[in-house]
C-alpha cells in the first residue's frame, strides 16, 4: 500500500546551515530552535517561530527550506518494513527503507547516489542510469521523514546504514557532510557505533572513513574472495584488487581498535555459494577480525538468472566459516514484497 507523505512536515536543509547561521543567532534561541525541531518534531516554520522576529527573518532567509514535490509511502504486508520515496533537490526520486524489528532496534537504510556506476550484477540500482550524486540536504532529508514516522509509532531509529542506492564512497564528501550532522549530539544524535557504510570497495576512502569517524562500523560488500568472480558480479572490482582491499581493510581494523569489520556476502546458488568458496573466503580473511553476514538474494527482473541459496545451503557456507573461527550471521530481508530488500531499490513502486 502505497501513502502520501504529510509534505509539511519534511525539511532537513537548514542543518547544513546551523554553524554559519549560529553565529549570527543567539546560542539560546538555536538551542530552543533545536529542541522544538529535533526533539518536539515540530516543523522547521513553527520551530522557527520561536526565535525573535529579527533572528527569524535571518534565519528563514537563509535555511530556504527544500519540499521535496514527491513523498510517498509503501508499507509491506509480510513485515515492518517500510519504503520512502522522496524527491531530491534536483527533482529525481530517491528510496530509503526504515526496517521495523521487534525491540527497539529500528534501522533506517538511506542512499547515497540515484543510480550507482558500481553495476552489481544482481542489483537493481546498478541498472539505472546515468547515475547521480545526493546533496547533503537529499541525504538528510532521508533520515528527516523516517525519524518523524517512527516518531509517530512511538519508534525512534536507533541504527542508520548507508546500503541503499548508491555506493556511498563515489559520493564522499556529500556522504561525510551528512555524517558529521547526523552524528551531532545537537543535531539528529545518531550514536557512532550505530551509523555504517558499505561499500563494495573503495580503498583509500575507506582509510580516510576510518580516521575521521573511528567508532562507525564499515561493511564490505565482498560476495566472492576470487577475483575474477567477483570483477563479473561487480564490474566496478575490475578497478581494485582483493589484494588492495585486504590491506585497506587491515588498515581500517588498526584505525578502528581492532573493532570487526562487516563483510557482506550475498549467496546465489551455484555461483558463490560452495564449501571450496568458503575455504577460499575464510583463506582471504584470514587473521582479520570480521563479521560475515550472509545474505539471501532478493529476485529483480533485471537478472533473472540468479537465484538465491537457500536456508541448508547458507548454514553448512557459515558453519565452514565459523569452523575457521570467524563470526557469521545468516541475514533474512525484510520488504521483498515492495521491492525495499537489499538489491531492489530502483526508485519504482509495485502496482
Ligand atoms: S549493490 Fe550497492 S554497490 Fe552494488 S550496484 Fe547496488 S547500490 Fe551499487
Amino acid at each position: 500500500m502505497t501513502t502520501e507523505i504529510d509534505r509539511s512536515t519534511i525539511f532537513a536543509a537548514g542543518a547544513l546551515e546551523h554553524f554559519r547561521a549560529a553565529r549570527r543567532i543567539e546560542p539560546r534561541c538555536m538551542r530552543r530552535f533545536r529542541h522544538m525541531y529535533l526533539q518536539r518534531h515540530r516543523s522547521f516554520e513553527e520551530s522557527a517561530n520561536e526565535l525573535p522576529e529579527r533572528d527569524r527573518q535571518a534565519f528563514l532567509h537563509r535555511f530556504q527550506p527544500h519540499q521535496p514535490i514527491v513523498a510517498a509511502q509503501s508499507d509491506s504486508q509480510l513485515n515492518g518494513a517500510s519504503k520512502l520515496a522522496l524527491s531530491t533537490e534536483r527533482g529525481d526520486v530517491v528510496e530509503s527503507v526504515l526496517l521495523r524489528t521487534p525491540g527497539t532496534r529500528t534501522t533506517l537504510c538511506v542512499s547515497s547516489q540515484v543510480g550507482c556506476a558500481a553495476r552489481c550484477e544482481f542489483c537493481a540500482t546498478g541498472y539505472l542510469s546515468p547515475v547521480k550524486n545526493l546533496s547533503t540536504v537529499d541525504i538528510l532529508n532521508q533520515a528527516d521523514v523516517a525519524r518523524r514516522i517512527a516518531h509517530r509509532e512511538g519508534l525512534r531509529i536507533r541504527n542508520l546504514v548507508f546500503m541503499g542506492m548508491g555506493e556511498p564512497f563515489h559520493n564522499e564528501s556529500a556522504v561525510c557532510d551528512a555524517m558529521r550532522l547526523l552524528q551531532d549530539p545537537g543535531w539528529f544524535a545518531f550514536g557512532p557505533r550505530r551509523t555504517m557504510v558499505s561499500t563494495v570497495g573503495v580503498p583509500d576512502a575507506m582509510v580516510r572513513w576510518a580516521v575521521e569517524f573511528p567508532k562507525s562500523p564499515l561493511a564490505l560488500s565482498l560476495h566472492s574472495a576470487d577475483q575474477e568472480l567477483r570483477e563479473k558480479l561487480i564490474p566496478a572490482a575490475k578497478r581494485t584488487s582483493l589484494v588492495e582491499l585486504r590491506e585497506a581493510m587491515d588498515e581500517v581494523v588498526r584505525l578502528q581498535d581492532n573493532a570487526p569489520i562487516m563483510i557482506e556476502y550475498l549467496m546465489l546458488r551455484d555461483v558463490n555459494d560452495s564449501l571450496a568458496q568458503a575455504a577460499q573466503l575464510a583463506d582471504y580473511l584470514d587473521g582479520l577480525p570480521a563479521l560475515v553476514n550472509l545474505i539471501p538474494y532478493n529476485p529483480i527482473a533485471e537478472a533473472p538468472h540468479f537465484q538465491s541459496t537457500d536456508r541448508d545451503g547458507r548454514e553448512r557456507f557459515g558453519a565452514a566459516l565459523q569452523e575457521r573461527g570467524f563470526l557469521v550471521k545468516i541475514r533474512f530481508s525484510l520488504g521483498a514484497d515492495i521491492d525495499a530488500a537489499c538489491g531492489q531499490l530502483a526508485a519504482r513502486t509495485r502496482e
